[in-house]
């Protein structure tokens, strides 16, 4: 028998490879050797565990690093950990207690050795001294370098075989130098040894990244967070014989189909509809809405919410991947990877200072060994002060720990930052360009007024334009639509139908041709005098489309929307930020401009076909503005893409959230407004954190140099250790703050 080697997709089992790659469906994932005759090998069930939907990992040091699968960090070459859900949170708190763990072995160890130090006893005025000392002291310090500074060399070697050295290739190269300086002098030539330097470094270091740990973990979260809204159990209902039985389930084992019970209190475990009864669930993680959404039988349910009273019977309709938790979370690791502009200039910044630490403490080391009579320990101290101090670890952590904290933010607020760039310049905005229909209205259609033309009644004008609109998603559809179901009418759906966006539709219903649509629409099929024919209607805010058979106008349907109370509330934020506002819509002239005047936009746009949205976006932008474009719609999908920030309102068109860099979950144009607010404190927080993680060297590189050693200020490496990373700490404490502002 030939063997055939089969590569499987541990996240899609579907997905079978003859050869090794990437999953074509999720992208990422490495495909898998099938190694057994019988679905995976043992070792994949780990990640094939039902959770694994929202299995990622992410490293230690980098909390923005975030994969799919195991591996190292591409940017400092640590293993990185799962994000589990018990803790949630990347197990920042396993790597905070093997950094405390590693400090208290290292404590009593140093202690030993400062009291040994020929140098301490000296300023302490105490003489303790045994033959053989310096051996002793020469072995405590080694397991301090060999033990306790273990996680830093590891890094060290991830960030030179990624060949981005930095923070941890000089402490490496600070305490590996110093240490192996210190057994020259011990074993090879007489001298002075550094011993008790290194060992207070590494202590500092240890302290340093305990309590940065500590720091980080509250700084990572908006996934870890997401993910723990599953519960990871659920009461699935089966039927044995007559009876039903609940068994409880691991959330994972759901399949599409499935009945489950939810009981009062109890958090959905899945996405699905309602069954059978009726209760008010708390939607808030999702969508930010914290007023309870009613549901009953056939009411969608999110996987993740939180049922208030009543029992529910939900049939399971999405799992995995599909689940709107799973999409989210999707999304923000997606934004949690891209990385705002300033990244590059702190990338920048902190190389240029990797540079700079390294030239400088060479320089340091010469200039005081050759220049002074100060001798090679002191010169090497300052060298290694100087490669401590600059280490650039705050830089590295500036831009990262303040980009976390605002996607985490923004997800409570209903708001999905897909790119952190799109939040970055939107604190420069001057226009906001709206979408009418679904964004500023409810973009929920009823109709007002039937009017027939000729021997045709209005029962007849609806069934006509129902049996084209069955088959479109546009709301002016659905609103018809529903004006039948509403009559109780028999649906007869019309064929060869062809949607014409931004005009209407046609189709052939009984053998003749039906078009419904705009005045433009009938215009193309040279029906004149259209406006007339509605002259007897009440105009003002309706939206009226037009039957034609065989050419032939046989009617009109007025549709009403309404607006969206909290659309006004929104244009009068942007007026007040100075921010102008434009209106774009397919819709009527007449119509447009009642919500324009209604809302108080500045200026609007009517009939604009689909195509011609991106125009008028890009004549804005011409005259040097910064846009953004918020709709909902597929045909908002180009226009959203040319602006600068799209922005999809309502989470409901695929195409509409593709295209937008930021996604509001909520229907509420205010959200934009927030998202706003957000961008400006974000920005704040950012030009912050650089100018504190570079700015501190400007006086300390020059401080650990010895400029000022004849006014008796020396930095010693312990304290540069302990202030590069109190910088650090600093950094992220001043990021966490971001966690506590309020949007509105
Ligand atoms: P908007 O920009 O307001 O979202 P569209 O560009 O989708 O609107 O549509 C513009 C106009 O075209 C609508 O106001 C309506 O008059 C007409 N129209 C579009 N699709 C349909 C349809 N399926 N049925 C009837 N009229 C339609
Ligand atoms: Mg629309």
């Amino acid at each position: 028998m030939i063997e055939k080697n089969m590569y499987i997709c541990p996240m899609h089992p579907d997905v079978i490879s003859e050869r090794a790659g990437k999953c074509p469906k999720c992208g990422g994932m490495d495909l898998v050797e099938k190694k057994e005759e019988h679905g995976i090998s043992h070792d994949m069930h780990e990640v094939d565990q039902p959770q694994r939907a929202g299995m990622y990992y992410s490293c230690p040091m980098d909390p923005e690093v975030i994969s799919k699968k195991p591996g190292n960090c591409p940017k400092c070459g640590m293993e990185l950990m799962p994000i589990t859900k018990e803790h949630g949170g990347l197990d920042h708190a396993n790597m905070e207690e093997g950094f405390k763990r590693r400090f208290f072995v290292t404590l009593p160890l140093v202690f030993i050795i400062v009291v040994l130090a020929p140098k301490i006893q000296e300023w302490f005025r105490f003489s303790l001294t045994f033959p053989g000392m310096e051996i002793v002291t020469f072995a405590l310090t080694s397991v301090i370098v060999f033990y306790s500074g273990l996680p830093f060399y590891q890094m060290a070697l991830g960030e030179i075989k990624a060949k981005k050295y930095g923070m941890m290739t000089l402490v490496s190269l600070a305490v590996l130098s110093g240490y192996f300086f210190s057994v020259a002098a011990t074993f090879l030539f007489p001298g002075e040894n550094l011993y008790w330097e290194i060992a207070t470094l590494v202590l500092a270091f240890l302290l340093g990244h305990w309590i940065e740990m500590r720091a980080v973990r509250g700084a990572t979260g908006a996934l870890a967070e997401l993910a723990r809204l599953i519960p990871p159990t659920a009461h699935k209902i089966v039927i044995s014989g007559k009876r039903k039985v609940i068994s409880d389930v691991g959330t994972g084992q759901l399949k599409k189909g499935d009945l489950i019970l939810v009981r009062p209190g109890e958090k959905m475990p899945i996405d699905g509809v309602v069954w059978e009864g009726e209760s008010a669930v708390n939607e808030s993680m999702v969508t930010g809405e914290s007023v309870p959404v009613e549901k009953k039988k056939g009411s969608e349910v999110i996987g993740g919410t939180i049922n208030s009273d009543g029992s529910l019977t939900v049939k399971v309709t999405k799992t995995g991947e599909e689940t709107a938790i799973s999409q989210m979370m999707e999304l923000i690791r997606q934004a949690q990877e891209s990385k705002p502009d300033v990244q590059k200039m702190a990338d920048q910044a902190a190389s240029w200072l990797t540079f700079t630490a390294l030239t400088v403490g060479i320089g340091t080391f010469l200039f005081w060994f050759f220049g002074s009579n100060q001798g090679a320990i002191f010169a090497g101290t300052l060298a290694i002060s100087v490669i401590v101090i600059a280490c650039p670890h705050a830089l590295g952590l500036a831009i990262p720990t303040v980009t976390t904290i605002t996607t985490a933010l923004a997800a409570k607020n209903g708001i999905l930052i897909k790119d952190m760039r799109a939040l970055e310049i939107a604190r420069k905005l001057n226009w906001v360009v709206l979408d009418k229909t679904g964004t500023l209205t409810e973009g929920k259609f009823g109709v007002s007024d039937v009017a027939t033309f000729g021997k045709i009644s209005s029962v007849e004008i609806i069934n006509l334009a129902t049996a084209l609109e069955f088959h479109s998603q546009h709301p002016i559809a659905q609103g018809i639509v529903e004006e039948a179901k509403k009559r109780r009418m028999n649906i007869q759906p019309a064929k060869n139908f062809k949607s014409i966006p931004g005009k209407g539709a046609e189709g052939l219903v009984d053998g003749k041709k039906v078009v419904v649509g705009n005045q433009a629409l009938m215009e193309d099929l040279r029906i004149k005098n259209i406006e007339s024919r509605i002259k007897g209607f009440k105009q003002e805010g309706k939206t009226f489309i037009f039957v034609a058979i065989n050419n032939r106008l046989v009617g009109a349907i007025g549709l009403e929307d309404v607006i969206r109370p909290q659309s006004k509330e929104a244009i009068d934020a942007f007026r007040e930020m100075g921010i102008k506002t434009a209106m774009l819509t397919g819709d009527h002239e007449t119509v447009a401009k009642m919500v324009a005047e209604r809302l108080g936009i500045d200026t609007f746009f009517a009939q604009v076909l689909p195509g011609d949205k991106v125009s008028k976006i890009k004549q804005l932008q011409e005259g040097g503005n910064v846009v953004a474009m918020v709709g909902d719609g597929i045909n908002d999908a180009a226009s959203l893409t040319q602006a600068h920030i799209g922005i999809a309102i309502g989470a409901g068109t695929g195409v509409a959230i593709e295209s937008a860099e930021i996604v509001l979950m909520k229907n509420d144009p205010r959200d934009v407004v927030k998202a706003i607010k957000l961008s400006q404190k974000t920005n704040i927080k950012m030009v912050q954190n650089l100018a504190w993680a570079a700015g501190y060297n400007i006086i300390t590189i020059p401080m650990a140099a010895g400029i000022f050693y004849n006014l008796g200020i020396l930095l010693r490496p312990e304290w540069a250790a302990l202030l590069m990373s109190a910088s650090s700490v600093i950094v992220v404490f001043n990021a966490l703050l971001l966690k506590k502002e309020r949007l509105d």
